[in-house]
């Protein structure tokens, strides 16, 4: 989207369909407005007017293993939306901007090639792509990454993370974030909200 008006053409890569689901906190920070609007003041408002599927996150209710709990209240508020949905959101935004966009699914990156002219993609299939540029946004297992910039991630600094959304969690009526910091889990924590209720641990 942010390259709408470069006179490029566009070919947009990836292994998935859309909508997919992404493991994800669903969390939609109140800065994602102002990066929306970086790249296109419109798009921040379809995201305010369009995209039904969110809820707005008032504050953060955090609750200690004894049930003690306070309250912060962000003076800016933030969304919440299932990856799902806010995902396909952009999707279909990305490919309405643009004539010259293409976007291939279900299309597997294999290995990435990098000459002084061009980079060559190659997906599982067989087929291979020409291009002067690539933007690698593939993810934190990134195949751009792993055959362009060389750089690995270092395991020491990684943690884990286990997603789950659960039905019928009650006493959610409020427009607060909520974690909760469980004896026998930490440092693990589990969060949840109203549109979703869900379980994140991290460790
Ligand atoms: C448990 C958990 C909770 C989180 N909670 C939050 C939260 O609340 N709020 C928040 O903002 N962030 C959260 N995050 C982080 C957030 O999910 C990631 O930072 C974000 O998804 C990264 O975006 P991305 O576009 O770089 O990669 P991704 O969203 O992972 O997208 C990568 C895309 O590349 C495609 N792809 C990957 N490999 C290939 C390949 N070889 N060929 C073709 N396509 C490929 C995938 O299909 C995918 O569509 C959380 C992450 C985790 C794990």
């Amino acid at each position: 989207m942010a390259l709408k008006d470069a006179g490029l053409n566009i070919v947009w890569i990836d292994k998935a369909t859309f909508p997919r689901d992404k493991v994800c906190g669903d969390a939609i920070p109140s800065n994602v407005q102002r990066v929306l609007k970086t790249i296109d003041v419109s798009l921040n408002e379809k995201f305010l007017q369009q995209f039904i599927e969110k809820v707005q996150v008032e504050g953060c209710r955090f609750v200690a293993p004894d049930k003690s709990s306070f309250d912060l209240t962000f003076v800016t508020k933030g969304h919440a939306a299932k990856r799902l949905h806010f995902d396909h959101f952009l999707f279909d935004m990305a490919n309405e901007c643009n004539s010259h966009v293409t976007f291939i699914g279900n299309a597997s990156v294999e290995l990435i090639v990098n000459s002084a002219t061009a980079v060559t993609v190659k997906l599982t299939d067989g087929r291979t792509i020409e291009g002067q540029i690539i933007i690698g946004c593939d993810g934190a297992n990134s195949i751009v990454r792993k055959n362009l910039a060389q750089t690995f991630i270092r395991k020491k600094e990684n943690i884990a993370a286990v997603r789950a959304y659960y039905n019928n969690v009650a006493d959610l009526e409020h427009n607060m974030l909520e974690i909760h910091i469980v004896k026998g889990y930490m440092p693990g924590y589990f969060w949840d909200r109203k549109i979703n209720p869900m379980l994140a641990l991290a460790w």
